[in-house]
């Protein structure tokens, strides 16, 4: 299941846009940077806390909320933005998964925030991701690579992959997290190859340059 690109610049996913109780988008670089939202002092964990725990000093990587009217948003530059929908309790989630986030479990985390906050069922989960990386651009070296062994068991346990595909180390770990395939859409743009259309901190080295991915329950 593809984003699509709406005129407003913004990508939006089909699986989250059948939700009419919920507004969400994934920013471009041509995209109005995110007003009127919580965005939070990103730090590469695994904490995810809720909208009623932010303030603009909380460093941490994920905000769930059931606020009607409140938007939330994580920014990015290449790593992953993955948005949350219960649409069963009806809140709502975003996560922001680069390499260390995703070893860290983050996007595990952002589950267990919306069970252990609001009640819900990782079955009952939609989860989108945005723009970011593919593994078509993402090099690391072996000190990076070898902490996905774990989430890719199909690598040779000798061949060193030069390459990592972080959405599809998020799927995995949505899935181990109890989240159904079929409610998880990971297919998105590459941030690096994209072009123009993105930032990218590896292709710009560009630090003040960051989209945001953006979710709310509407009032
Ligand atoms: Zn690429």
């Amino acid at each position: 299941m593809k984003l699509r690109r709406d005129p407003d610049q913004y990508y939006r996913s089909p699986l989250l846009a059948g939700e009419a109780w919920l507004e969400h988008a994934f920013g471009t670089a041509a995209a109005e940077a995110g007003d009127n939202c919580l965005a939070l002092r990103q730090v590469h964990s695994a904490r995810v806390i809720t909208a009623g725990e932010w303030s603009p000093e909380v460093e941490a990587d994920g905000l769930v909320t059931n606020r009607p009217g409140e938007r939330i948003a994580v920014k990015s530059a290449d790593c992953v933005p993955i948005l949350f929908a219960d649409p069963v309790k009806r809140v709502v989630g975003a996560v922001h998964a680069g390499w260390r986030g995703t070893v860290a479990g983050v996007a595990e985390a952002g589950v267990e925030a919306l069970a252990g906050r609001f009640g819900s069922r990782p079955e009952d989960l939609l989860v989108a991701m945005g723009p970011s990386i593919g593994p078509c651009c993402y090099e690391v070296g072996e000190e990076v690579s070898v902490l996905f062994r774990a989430l890719f068991p199909e690598w040779d346990r000798l061949a060193h992959p030069g390459r990592i595909d972080l959405r599809e180390a998020n799927r995995r770990i949505l899935m181990r997290g109890g989240v159904p395939e079929r409610r998880i859409a990971s297919a998105a743009p590459c941030t690096f190859c994209g072009g123009s259309e993105f930032f990218s901190w590896r292709r710009d080295r560009q630090t003040g340059q960051r989209m945001f991915a953006v979710i709310g329950v509407r009032e």
